[in-house]
């Protein structure tokens, strides 16, 4: 589950973004072969049977670099910008447009909270560029902030530092935690202040505003099929089906009735790793609508997203959520194929035979299925999760639950616990003290709670009988020491805000490690403190970005 691609190009020459020769590996495939909006300008309108606009970015002030993606920028064949302003700084604000470039944002629909919700498209998101890197992979740069398109509607096209940093530090976080997701470039302070009513209480507040580069193959949603669909634009909708097989899924064959099932099967296979990766790490998305679910099976657009901390399966981090908790952890899986079904329904012009879309749902439930106890064989250091465990895995979720137990740290320290010979006559108190600092409740009131199920669970695992070394390792490559905690990604956010990078770098580079002991930064593995638990960012957030 958590393999990470491994391809070292680090060695490989990388340009300069100016260098003329960079112009080489461009490929606009998406402008090239998908029909375009013919109105060229960013008035918001409702655009008809195209796949695109094309739109220009809005310069910003005074663009300056603060933060950069090595091992992106090395995946991509780009040197990274000599200073932290300049021209190659200019073309990650959209200040400079580079020959051979066209920018334009996707259109797309969606379905918001359960509800269709018209066309909604990249209102603040602009594609740059398709770029062939040194490993012959197309990938997108895509400005996040860069300014109004004909899909801004009533919104500015901004986007503010905060909820950047927030997008660079996860999407990069999750990549090494080994869960499918596009990537970030850079970071870019704007020098412009952008006005966000943050708690939504009408008391508009001006934050310094940001532009995230962030990188993916494609940012296609289920949303640029819907929206064609809905709109009995059905040419369009298979010339944006075919383009996405030939040019994401070419190993399924030329696209014909039988391609389109097999591909809205592996569409299904992709998302169903994915949120089984989510669970695995705490991951909580916040904001699964359908036009920010992946066709390529990808983390996408991280928003109110939040990692669980306290385990409580009916957790969002997302306020507007905060009701309905459509979006909570324990739902993810539900959701993720509640959407399947959305898209499902919106590619049924290309595969009438209902049973091959009915088969593709099934194939998300079987693949989701198989990844959720492997991954939690993995967890618990179990070799096998079998219909046995079923009262053993239920009782874990109450009692993680009622002793408000931090998920990360209670999987992490599982491995500590005694399981042999000794473990099994200890007394509560004992075997639960490897997991001391996972309880937000204190550590007394925890044993009570956990003592019991630890005795059960060590029984079961003596029967397995793997070697300990072995089952810690395994434990260990599935369970994270190090996540992108709220709390961590707002310190980093107040720290550059005021001018200090080293917090962020810091962080980035623990979390690219995320499953190795770091003695030194032994810090950021530490439950949430107290301070954060309703300080705003720092748990639960807004939609407002
Ligand atoms: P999200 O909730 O971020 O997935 O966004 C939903 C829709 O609103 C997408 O079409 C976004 O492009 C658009 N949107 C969000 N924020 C802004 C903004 N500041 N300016 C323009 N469009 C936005
Ligand atoms: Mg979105």
């Amino acid at each position: 589950m958590n393999d990470i691609p491994r391809h070292n190009f680090a060695a490989a020459p990388r340009l300069d973004l100016l260098d003329a020769q960079l112009a080489s590996r461009f490929d606009n495939s998406f402008i090239r072969e998908l029909p375009a909006d013919p109105l060229r300008h960013d008035v918001p309108h409702q655009v008809r049977n195209a796949c695109y606009s094309q739109v220009k970015p809005t310069p910003v002030a005074s663009p300056r670099l603060l933060v950069w993606a090595d091992a992106v920028g090395a995946l991509l064949g780009v040197a990274r910008p000599e200073a932290a302003t300049g021209p190659a700084v200019d073309l990650l604000a959209g200040n400079r447009v580079l020959p051979g470039t066209q920018p334009y944002a996707a259109r797309y629909g969606g379905h918001q909270f359960g509800n269709w919700a018209g066309q909604l498209g990249d209102g603040r998101a602009m594609t740059l560029v398709e770029l062939i890197g040194p490993d012959g992979q197309r990938r997108e740069l895509q400005l996040k902030g860069a300014g109004r398109t004909p899909y801004s509607r009533t919104a500015d096209g901004r986007a503010v530092l905060r909820s950047s940093v927030r997008e660079f530090l996860c999407s990069e976080a999750m990549h090494y935690l080994g869960v499918p997701t596009t990537r970030a470039l850079s970071l870019v302070a704007t020098g412009d202040s952008v006005v966000r009513d943050m708690f939504y209480d009408g008391n508009p507040q001006a934050e310094p505003g940001a532009i995230v580069c962030r990188v993916a193959p494609s940012f296609v949603r289920f949303g640029n099929f819907e929206i064609l669909t809905w709109n009995d634009e059905l040419a369009e909708l298979k010339r944006l089906a075919d383009y996405v097989i030939r040019t994401h899924y070419p190993e399924l064959g030329e696209p014909s009735p039988e391609v389109y099932a097999l591909w809205f099967e592996e569409i299904c296979r992709r998302t169903a790793v994915m949120v089984a990766g989510w669970m695995r790490v705490g991951f909580v998305h916040g904001v699964m609508n359908t036009d920010n679910m992946s066709i390529l099976g990808l983390t996408i657009d991280y928003g109110p997203y939040g990692w669980l901390e306290g385990y409580d399966l009916g957790w969002t981090p997302n306020t507007t959520d905060a009701e309905g908790r459509r979006y909570c952890y324990g739902r993810q899986a539900e959701i993720a194929q509640w959407n399947l079904i959305r898209l499902a329904s919106a590619l049924l012009p290309l595969i009438p035979d209902r049973a091959h879309l009915e088969g593709g749902i099934l194939t998300y439930e079987r693949v989701y299925g198989e990844c959720s106890r492997r991954i939690m064989g993995d967890k618990l250091g179990l070799l096998e999760i079998d219909a046995g465990d079923d009262a053993l895995l239920e009782d874990l979720a109450t009692a993680l639950h009622a002793a408000e137990t931090d998920m990360t740290l209670f999987f992490r320290h599982l491995a500590d616990v005694p399981v042999d010979e000794a473990g099994a006559n200890l007394s509560d108190n004992a075997l639960t003290a490897p997991l001391r600092g996972a309880f937000y409740g204190g550590d007394d009131a925890a044993g009570g709670h956990l003592g019991a199920w630890l005795r059960r669970y060590v029984d079961r695992v003596r029967r397995d009988g793997e070697t300990p070394a072995r089952r810690r390792a395994r434990m260990n490559r599935s369970n994270p020491k190090y996540v992108a905690r709220n709390y961590l990604a707002q310190l980093a956010i107040d720290a550059l805000a005021a001018g200090d990078a080293s917090v962020i770098d810091r962080l980035l580079a623990v979390l690219e490690r995320p499953y190795d002991e770091q003695p030194e930064h032994e810090d950021l593995a530490v439950r949430r403190p107290e301070w954060a638990r309703h300080k705003a960012g720092c748990s639960a957030l807004s939609c407002s970005s």
